[in-house]
């Protein structure tokens, strides 16, 4: 499938049913694919280091998570038809493997203790769902996660590391388990667990999630910044006439 380009990083063209489809395909092929959820943020950090662009442009499924990739791609005169977020996509995707039968869960990240509480409120949800392996996400040494995953073979791996370390994670262990595929989800483990509260629907539809998030958690302003930054970029991209959608 092409890819639908913002300042060098491609982006799936996609909608909610065709990317879990082929989700479902990726797991039945059991070579650990992966799948990225970039926001602007990822994207400007995969302008300055050809590494992290190189592992986010070589996952299986690029999904537009979120309002400033939508906008970015409308900006560069090729829109995307459908916004993704990965939070939303990792849930759908669990609901439709349980409902298969088992659908077998490992998490990986948040701090000591919040993928515990994640696994039991996503089993309470999905009768399928069977969570067989747990690990933090601070770790020095992933030896023990990686023989876990082997010996395991989750069909679905959430990699809630942050970002650029799940990228990199997801990147570098492609290919080598038979599992079938892994998500990138930075915060969402903290989401499931019920720890950090989602911003309310009406906020999500209008595309103001960042911003409640900035609100509840003033500390992001770093981050936020950013944004303004991205937005210029994609519009000088624009004008320049190196149309980064193609
Ligand atoms: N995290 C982790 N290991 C690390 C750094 C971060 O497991 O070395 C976790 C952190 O506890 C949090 C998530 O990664 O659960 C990152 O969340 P953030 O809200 O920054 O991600 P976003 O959703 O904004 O991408």
């Amino acid at each position: 499938m092409a890819r639908t380009r913002i300042l060098g990083v491609g982006f799936d063209d996609t909608d909610l049913e065709e990317t879990s489809e082929k989700a479902m395909e990726l797991i039945a092929e059991r070579r650990a694919a992966f799948i990225v959820t970039p926001n602007p943020e990822i994207v400007m950090i995969c302008g300055k280091n050809e590494r992290i662009r190189a592992a986010v442009n070589g996952a299986d499924i690029v999904l537009p998570d979120g309002i400033g990739i939508m906008l970015g791609a409308r900006i560069l005169g090729a829109p995307l038809k459908q916004r993704l977020p990965g939070i939303d996509f990792a849930e759908t995707l669990i609901g439709r493997v349980s409902l298969k039968g088992e659908c077998k869960l490992f998490l990986l990240g948040a701090k000591p203790g919040v993928a515990e509480l994640a696994a039991a409120r996503l089993e309470s949800r999905y009768e399928g769902l069977r969570t067989v392996g747990i690990f933090d996400g601070y770790f020095s040494d992933d030896s023990k996660i990686k023989e876990k995953i082997s010996e395991t073979e989750p069909d679905i791996i959430l990699v809630c590391l942050g970002s650029p370390k799940q990228e990199l994670w997801m990147s570098e262990n492609a290919g080598k388990f038979s599992a079938g595929v892994m998500i990138g989800l930075g915060g969402s483990l903290d989401v499931y667990s019920g720890n950090v509260k989602r911003a309310p629907p009406v906020w999500r539809r209008l595309g103001l999630e960042w911003l409640y998030r900035l609100l509840r958690e003033p500390r992001r302003i770093k981050r936020a910044v950013l944004l303004p930054v991205y937005i210029v970029r994609v519009c000088s991209a624009r004008l320049r006439g190196k149309n980064d959608a193609g």
